[in-house]
Parts: C-alpha cells; structure tokens; sequence
C-alpha cells in the first residue's frame, strides 16, 4: 500500500489471514444495529517520547496486548472520536467533516495531557480503514460505517503524571439506518447528577465523561425515560446537554437557541453544521442560556414549538417529554416537530450526496 501523509508516517499492511466469510457477513450486514458487529481491519498507530508517532499500520482487528499497569486501565487517559463514512447516491463513499473531527480530537488530547495527532494523519487513517473495509457497508438504505478513532495510554506505570507511551486506533462498525422519516420523540429525564462542572473535562471527547454518565442514564432507563438531560454544575439551573447528544430548542417566532459552549459541553459537529444550515433557513439562530423552569414555562404557554437533540449516530431525534423531580410536561404535541423533520433532512441529504455541498462538508473517498 502506498504511504500517506508523510514518508515518517508510511502505512504499513499487514495481511488478513482469515476474514469474516461472506456469507456471515452479509448476514449481519443485513441487520446491523449499532456498535455491535465490527470490520475486518484496524488501524494501530504509536507514540513515545522518543519516537513521536510511529508505526502506522492497517491490520486485521484484533485483540490489543496491554500491560496489566497500563496508564489507562487507572487513570483513564482515553480520548476518542465518533464519524461516519456514507455511501453516496452515486454509489460512491464520502466522510462529513472529518477535519473536524480531527481538531476535536486534537483540543481532547491537550485536555488529557495526551500527544496530538497531525490531522492528515488522524484523515488519512480513516481513509485507509474505509478503503480496506469497503465491503462493510449495510446494504440496506441509509446505512453507513460508523468510525471509531480512539487513543489509549499504553504506558506500565502507577506513578500520578501523563504516560510517555500511547496508542491510536481506528476501528469500524456498520451502522443501520437512522434516516427514516418520522423518527419518534423520546422522553428525557432531567438528572440530579451532573455531567461537567467548570474548569472539568466536559468540552472533551473523553471515556471518562461516559463513565460517569452511566448511572444517571440508567436511573432515566429505571424511570422510563429515554435519555438523561443534565443541568449545569454550580447552579442546577441551565440546561447542557444529554449524555451524548447537543440540544437545541426552536420557537414560534422562528429563533432557534442551542446553549452556549461554555467549557461544559461537548462541541459537537452535528450542533455545529445544524447552526449554518439554520441560518440558511432564515432562522435567527443563538447560542445562550436556557434555564429549566423556562423550559417548562416555555412549553406551557407554547412559546417553545419543538426541542430536539443531535449527534452523529442518531443524527437528530425530537423531544417530546421532559420529566423531573419538578413534574413533567410536553413540548408542541409530543411528537416529531416540522423544523426539526426539515433539519434533519437537509443534514441528510448532504450526507449522503443528494443535495451540493455548498460548505465544503464532504471529502470524498472515490
Ligand atoms: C460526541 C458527543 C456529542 C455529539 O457530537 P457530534 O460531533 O455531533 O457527534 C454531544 N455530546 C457529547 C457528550 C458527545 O460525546
């Protein structure tokens, strides 16, 4: 295989010596689900203090030798990032905005005392994997390869400092199809935990976040909920985000508010491209505070029309409940509203090749 970005970082391929069969992966390919079944290769890239990054390679997925007093399995020095590769109208596969993902992963690293990674490389890798894998695309409509690039401290040491040894991978998984029209509303659970304090690790793409997150999802799970909405750490008061998605609220006097990127939440892509094609729409479109008690107040009277979340995986799903140890209420009908239906389809039909990319989104891979 030729070497990318640079001659330092030349990738190297290591043979498969046995594939998943055609046979059983056309099976799952028929129904993938999410995170569960994965490709064929990985991509394993490492760091030291000595070398920087090195040894790039794109091998067979498998098991990853780690010292048992490896830095991450103590102190959780972990970051990773979340993509997708889409297969295009015409056939062909494009990655959204991966460049950004790059930068994301990059200001995670810094957050964890962690090494960068030149973005080329973090693109070019992915690149590669999807190159590799391009047999793993769901056939059905919609779906796409979810990416997985990650970096773990490898180092053997329990001394308290940032590891001198790491390891980036990329590892993929098919994704099925979340762009059916008429998604249903989910029901969220305002959490007395929180996800992010100030000065904390919140605006970072880090396991740790998740770790943390698990329990207030769970107790969402308990009550009958869907998801968990955390508010801010010092007042309890602002609404943030849920455990992995961004949020968004729409009015009847067509602004859109989305809160502010404080330090506490996380900056997601999907938040961000929403914020461009929403002032394409002829949306006034802000980046503010957004307290609890106005959430309900706002639903109440129906000043706030709809509320929706948004990420990679699920791209966007409209809020229909809110419940908390205060009650709860409904926003608009309960159901999927007509802005975030149309938001979702524009962001789609980008995606996946339909509509021009007029923002230089899409970095095709053929
Ligand atoms: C990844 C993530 C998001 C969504 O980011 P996208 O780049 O849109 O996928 C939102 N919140 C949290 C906490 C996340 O980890």
């Amino acid at each position: 295989m030729a070497s990318i970005a640079a001659p330092e970082f030349a990738l190297s391929r290591i043979e498969h010596p046995g594939r998943v069969a055609a046979d059983a992966r056309t099976a799952i390919l028929g129904n993938p689900g999410f995170g569960t079944s994965f490709s064929d290769h990985m991509i394993s890239i490492d760091w030291s203090e000595e070398k920087g990054w090195h040894d790039a390679t794109l091998g067979p997925r498998q098991p990853i030798p780690l010292d048992p007093a490896a830095a991450v399995l103590h102190y959780a020095q972990e970051i990773f990032e979340g993509l997708k590769a889409y297969r295009q109208v015409d056939g062909g596969i494009a990655l959204f905005r991966p460049e950004a993902n790059a930068a994301r992963f990059n200001k995670s690293a810094e957050r964890l005392a962690m090494p960068t990674l030149p973005e080329s490389l973090f693109v070019d890798s992915i690149r590669a994997l999807v190159d590799a894998d391009r047999d793993w695309f769901p056939a059905i409509e919609g779906g796409s390869l979810y990416l997985r690039p990650f970096m773990i401290a490898t180092e053997a040491f329990l001394g308290v400092r940032p590891a001198k040894h790491y390891k980036f991978l990329v590892i993929a998984s098919p994704a099925g199809n979340y762009f059916k029209s008429g998604a249903p509303a989910v029901s969220i659970w305002v959490s007395e935990y929180t996800r992010a304090a100030p000065g904390g690790t919140g605006a970072a793409k880090c396991g740790g976040n998740y770790a943390a997150s698990l329990v207030p999802q769970g107790e969402a799970i308990a009550r009958g909920h869907d998801q968990v909405v955390f508010l801010d750490a010092a007042e309890h008061k602002w609404v943030e985000e849920l455990g992995g998605m961004n949020l968004y609220f729409a009015f009847d006097d067509g602004t859109l508010l989305t809160p502010a990127l404080t330090g506490t939440i996380l900056p997601g892509i999907t938040r961000d491209s929403i914020l461009t094609l929403a002032r394409e729409e002829g949306l006034t479109v802000e980046e503010g505070r957004y307290s609890i008690d106005q959430w309900r107040e706002d639903a109440a009277s129906g000043r706030l029309v709809e509320t929706f979340a948004c990420g990679t995986a699920a791209v966007v799903t409209p809020v229909g409940k809110v419940s908390g140890r205060d009650g709860e209420f409904t926003i608009g009908s309960g159901g999927p509203g007509q802005l975030t239906q149309r938001l979702k389809d524009r962001l789609v039909s980008i995606q996946r090749g339909e509509t021009p990319d007029t923002h230089g989104w899409i970095t095709r891979l053929d």
